[in-house]
């Protein structure tokens, strides 16, 4: 049995980790006093002995640790972490002390990605790019089946790509314009929070009225719903999202990109959505136009009536009307619908343009956007998968 910590800003998760990668048991707790590290890791202690005590496990072979900072060279420490006070504190030599076990510690981007190698949904992808959409934004890299760093740990501050020079809004760390300062799970919250306050009637409006917040499910549940707040934040979120992704996309030429991280419980509507901003980029506006008309001329090709896709997308005729007299650029939800009803994919709405631009043939060929496995636990896991991998190497 193995442990996993994933360290957030303002809380730990810690987990029981098979070696086959399977979380048996996890516990979440705040950390209240921030300002003391010896505190912090008598915390991590406690959860630890209660999770082996309430499993009845009285071995554990190695302990796996996720920031979200830098990593030293020597792999011991962390710097520029959510924990300030965990900065340059030798948080490896500590656990190991305590513990009398081995102990790893990693970025927590990049250990995600490995754990999604060795136990997610990319088994055997032996090149990926893996995106952490939480609070913060992180990227993981493998390569040739090997996890792929720079001399911090990290492949950089990859959430920290300029994506809108002009903007006002600024992320944790300063920087203005930046991705996490306009795509993180707190603006889309913030951003969902501000419209229902304007429109108590509306489906985010009640909720904000009874609960005086809104949660990330409210709004999955709102996009499920097809409410208008819900969808105009979570659609704004990914054209942001989307920006990063395709400048990522530029640089490291994956062929698979995964996404984790809390936003990821979105699923399919975030897969659907993404894909309509790509597609919006990488096609000229006639073309976009023309994907409407194509989709008119496969209805009326395979006879499909108004009255049967209006059913199918359970949604009214007019509704249907209009999104047809509109063609498809503009409600992109909907076009979410069209994408699953008449199965679309980037590569058959790219494809008869493939051999004239090379930018368009690498997103109808190579661009394969899926949903981590491991959803969540992603971080425990592939904190946990790091000690694995390093104890069965030895
Ligand atoms: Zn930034």
């Amino acid at each position: 049995m193995y442990i996993g910590i994933d360290i957030g800003g303002g809380s730990v998760k810690i987990g029981l980790v098979t070696k086959e990668g399977l979380l048996i048991d996890k516990q979440e707790s705040k950390i209240n006093d921030k300002n003391n590290p010896e505190l912090i890791i008598h915390t991590y202690y406690i959860i630890i002995q209660n999770l082996l005590t309430k499993n009845k496990i009285s071995h554990i072979k190695g302990i796996g640790v996720g920031v979200s900072g830098h990593i030293n060279n020597k792999k011991t420490k962390t710097n520029f972490c959510n924990v300030p006070v965990l900065n340059n504190y030798p948080i490896k030599n500590k656990l190991q002390n305590l513990f009398k076990i081995p102990c790893s510690i990693e970025n927590d981007a990049t250990m995600a990605a490995l754990g999604e190698y060795k136990f997610g949904s990319t088994i055997n992808y032996n090149r990926f790019l893996y995106i952490t959409l939480g609070t913060g934004i992180g990227l993981g890299i493998i390569n040739n089946g090997k996890v792929f760093t720079t001399a911090n740990g990290t492949i950089g501050d990859a959430g920290h790509i300029i994506v809108s020079p002009y903007s006002k809004s600024t992320c944790r760390l300063g920087c203005r314009g930046c991705l996490e300062s306009l795509a993180t799970s707190e603006t889309l919250i913030n951003q969902s929070q501000l419209k229902a306050r304007k429109t108590p009637n509306s489906y985010l409006g009640r909720i904000l009225t009874k609960r005086n917040c809104i949660k990330l499910k409210d709004i999955l549940n709102g996009v499920k719903k097809e409410d208008p707040i819900s969808l105009e934040c979570f659609s704004n979120y990914c054209q942001w999202l989307s920006i990063g992704i395709f400048n990522w996309v530029q640089v490291f030429r994956p062929n698979t990109i995964c996404i984790g991280g809390g936003i990821s419980a979105f699923g399919q509507f975030l897969i659907y959505t993404i894909n309509s901003y790509i597609i919006h980029r990488v096609l000229s506006k006639t073309e976009y136009d023309n994907i409407g008309l194509k989709i008119e001329k496969l209805r009326i090709n395979k006879k499909l009536s108004r009255m049967y896709l209006s059913k199918k997308m359970n949604i009214s005729v007019n509704h249907l009307n209009l999104i047809e007299n509109n063609k498809i650029s503009i409600p992109i939800p909907l076009l979410i619908k069209f994408n699953k009803i008449l199965n679309f994919s980037i590569k058959n709405l790219i494809d008869s343009n493939k051999n004239k631009i090379l930018l368009k043939s690498f997103f109808a060929e190579n661009f394969n956007l899926i949903i981590s496995k491991l959803g969540n636990n992603a971080g425990i896991i592939g904190a946990a998968t790091l000690t694995i991998k390093k104890i069965k190497d030895v």
